[in-house]
């Protein structure tokens, strides 16, 4: 394997069983999964394993033949969408549909550019590595890309309690248009995922994506809302994270959590942009849509349903919060908890006055929590945001353990 891999922890873990919420390792102990959203409806549910084998041992094919299930799928996803959201290209991956939505974005709008925020990852293909620009310095950013600035109301140029804080930073999205203006481009699309994840966990304010969405349609680009990591219920409010934001995205990006572990992906937009791609452009995924991922999306959407996830991420999510913030009223090195439903983020500082960040410390408290049993990460622009996003099966008991783990680490620290 190649060294461009890196594994998490000192001390790396070795699994070898996942069922729930649970993660077993090499070493006889039992890990609670804080951290891994792909496993959505919990890792290997035995109504999707049941589901993948049952088509895998009938036909497995591609989207060149009809098939049921791909059709239904497709229904069923669809329908999940508001307004006319409702026709779906399937893909293996995030960064696949990402690319599939920025080239139907160049067919339909004739522009070429594209704005990101700044901090963002988008996926691991070309394009997506570009428009990823947390992974690489800002002067070698590509002419037709430009970044926002990500509405940061803990650390950036607008604050909490500014009740102009959304719409502030949504209009800031004007000047990267000029940017590109300047170097001969114009947006096709601007694209952010909805809770701001790699910008430290970050929630849009309310008129953020509304202001952002009326400058770049004023531009002639696209609206495009990439739910990779905050879709399919995350947020425990509504299924998409854009939802929140009462915006609705020309095109919606989809992936990780589809398929309970197993690669499924899709882009989401209208008939009408659908169809003025398809009139230039075929659309073939050798792997993308095929009959057994489209049966593992249909028994991931069937558990959603019938384990009531969506009102346990609300219930469990807001259970988890207030934990959060009565940790944060008792331990001054956290300077900000954000996020909702099941994806937050708790900010740690050197000092609550200046916000120093306190990077080192949150690695030694996700080190701290893999040895006591507890996996979670680290995310953010200055590596100090400690990151929890477990299997929305997760609950109310599983977030005391996780805040009982958590405060001894505090504990320990301070
Ligand atoms: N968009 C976002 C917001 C993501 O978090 C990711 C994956 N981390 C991707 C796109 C890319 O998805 P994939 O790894 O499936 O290509």
């Amino acid at each position: 394997m190649g060294p461009a891999y890196r594994l998490f922890y000192k001390n790396p873990v070795n699994l070898v069983r996942g069922k729930g919420v649970w993660l077993y390792g090499s070493d006889g102990r039992q890990y609670l999964d804080c951290y891994n959203n792909v496993a959505s409806v919990g890792h290997c549910h035995p109504k999707v394993v049941a589901a993948l084998t049952r088509q895998a041992s009938t036909l497995n094919t591609h989207t060149r033949y009809l098939d049921e299930n791909v059709v239904r799928y497709a229904e069923r996803l669809g329908a999940t969408f508001p307004g006319n959201l409702e026709v779906c290209m399937f893909t293996c991956t995030g960064s696949e549909a990402n690319e599939l939505a920025f080239r139907i974005a160049r067919a339909v709008s004739g522009n070429d550019g594209a704005i990101v925020l700044e901090h963002a990852y988008h996926g691991t293909s070309k394009t997506m590595f570009e428009f990823s620009t947390e992974e690489y310095p800002a002067g070698e950013q590509p002419a037709y890309l430009a970044t926002t600035v990500a509405p940061n109301g803990y650390r950036g140029p607008y604050r909490y309690g500014d009740p102009q804080l959304g719409s502030a930073y949504g209009a800031m999205l004007g000047d990267a248009i000029d940017v590109l203006a300047e170097r001969g481009h114009e947006p096709a699309l601007f694209i952010s995922d909805n809770i701001f994840s790699t910008n430290g966990i970050l929630t849009p304010p309310a008129e953020y994506l509304q202001e952002a969405y009326r400058c770049i349609r004023a531009a002639g680009g696209l609206a495009v809302a990439d739910e990779v990591q905050s879709g399919l219920g995350r947020l425990g409010d509504h299924t998409w994270a854009f939802e929140d934001s009462g915006v609705i995205p020309d095109i919606v990006t989809i992936g990780k959590p589809l398929g309970d572990g197993h690669p499924l992906a899709a882009v989401v937009t209208t008939a009408e942009i659908a169809a003025s791609f398809a009139e230039r452009y075929d659309y073939f995924n050798t792997f993308g849509g095929n009959p057994v991922s489209a049966a593992v999306g249909l028994a991931v959407l069937d558990v959603i349903e019938e384990e009531n996830i969506l009102q346990n991420v609300h219930d469990t999510g807001a259970y988890l919060r207030e934990g959060l913030l009565d940790l944060q009223t008792r331990y001054a090195c956290i300077g900000d908890i954000r996020g909702k439903g099941l994806f937050y983020g708790i900010e740690l500082v050197r000092d609550p006055e200046t916000r120093e960040p306190a990077a080192e410390d949150a690695v030694k408290i996700r080190d701290f929590l893999r040895e006591n049993g507890v996996l979670l990460s680290v995310t953010g622009p200055l590596a100090n945001v400690i990151k929890v996003r477990p299997p929305m099966v997760f609950s109310r008991a599983h977030a005391e353990q996780l805040l009982e783990t958590l405060e001894k680490a505090l504990r320990w620290i301070s």
